[in-house]
């Protein structure tokens, strides 16, 4: 099901405070289009520490609460738009304990709703309104009066009014100008951590390897840097499948490309990827396994240098062949833009 702007009614906000926690990517992109759809500035709260995000609602009009509590007292409706990683400590911490028993809770990703990682009421509403954008053009869609890709769910429905809400809200960010899709937290966050974890690693691995076996036939970093990826052309390509579809956009190749990628792409089987793919889905992904391992090392995302796991993947993966012929590449690039 698509829910358009019809669907909506934006009268079921009229009285509601609606309190935005983080003013971020998304934050500060729904919280602008919330109030350019008509929700008045003063039912509007950004709940932010005192800090250059604070400092930025500010200056863009928006009252600002410091103190978490206190917003969440006042809250009717919250969008929890703060880093996934950081929702349960702050949310069950600081916002839970004073939220009211009918308020509604808006995620805009399915993660912490799907592995039970937040507290909630059963009398409160949990909906999830999940751009499938980035929050830059979240906002840029909604100025030039176009809508953008969104899921659309109800997680609880504590007051029986949770769609309506849900649908109200979608509206007045922007979200069903375009169409909204009916989704849920579980959907959402299959499909979110699969292309993560499944779809993408295997893209790196493709463009790594197919990097490796080219360099031994002779083929110079530049050119493969620029052939692989630094032309642009892969951005172009799934530009063009979103444009004319998966498949029509080989059109615009030559005859011989069309040609080989066809036949090559169906010589494939691909029953070793679909076996992976399951694996990682049903065994990393819907078993929970991965967000359990995830809660274990996300304290340590905060710390510095080789302490942070991530850092760690970071150096691991610059240390690869494609890696360091890419930094050899770029640096040379710059030395030649910097004599310029
Ligand atoms: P951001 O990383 O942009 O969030 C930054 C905001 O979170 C700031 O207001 C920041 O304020 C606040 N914040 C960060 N850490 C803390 C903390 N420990 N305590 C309190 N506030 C904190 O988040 P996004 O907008 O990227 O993501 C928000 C939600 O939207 C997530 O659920 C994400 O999955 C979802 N989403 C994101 C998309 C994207 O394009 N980024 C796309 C679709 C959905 P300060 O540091 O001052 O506290």
């Amino acid at each position: 099901k698509i829910y358009y702007d019809n669907d909506a009614n934006l009268d079921v906000l009229k009285d509601k405070t609606i309190v935005f926690l983080g003013f971020g990517n998304q934050g500060a992109a729904q919280a602008q289009n919330l109030r350019d759809s008509g929700i008045p500035n003063d039912k509007i709260i950004i709940a932010n520490r005192p800090d250059h995000y604070a400092e930025d609602a500010k200056s863009k009009g928006f009252n600002v609460e410091h103190d978490f509590a206190k917003a969440a007292k006042a809250a009717d409706v919250v969008f929890l738009l703060i880093p996934d990683q950081v929702q349960p400590r702050v949310f069950n911490n600081e916002v839970a304990p004073n939220l009211k028993d009918n308020a509604a809770i808006v995620v805009a990703s399915g993660y912490n709703v799907f592995y039970k990682l937040l507290n909630f009421k059963p009398s409160q509403d949990v909906v999830m309104v999940a751009p499938r954008m980035i929050g830059s053009s979240v906002r840029s869609l909604y100025t030039k009066g176009k809508g953008f890709p969104c899921f659309v769910s109800v997680e609880q429905d504590g007051t029986g009014k949770a769609l309506e809400i849900a649908l109200a809200l979608s509206r007045a960010i922007g979200a069903t100008k375009a169409g909204a899709i009916a989704s849920s937290a579980r959907e959402e966050t299959a499909m979110d951590l699969f292309a993560e974890q499944a779809l993408w690693p295997n893209i790196i691995m493709l463009f790594r390897e197919a990097f490796s076996v080219l360099k031994e036939a002779g083929c110079s970093d530049e050119a493969l840097c620029y052939e692989m990826w630094m032309s642009k052309e892969p951005a172009e390509i799934f530009e063009r499948a979103a444009e004319d579809g998966f498949i029509q956009q080989l059109k615009h190749h030559s005859t011989v490309s069309q040609y080989g990628q066809l036949s090559g792409a169906l010589a494939l089987d691909g029953k070793q990827a679909r076996e992976h793919f399951k694996n990682i889905l049903y065994n990393q992904v819907l078993n929970g396994k991965f967000c359990q391992e995830f809660s274990k090392i996300e304290a340590d995302l905060e710390k510095e240098g080789d302490a942070n796991p991530l850092n760690v993947l970071y150096q691991k993966s610059e240390e690869t062949e494609l890696g360091q012929a890419e930094k050899r590449v770029r640096a040379r690039l710059a030395g030649l833009l910097q004599a310029e």
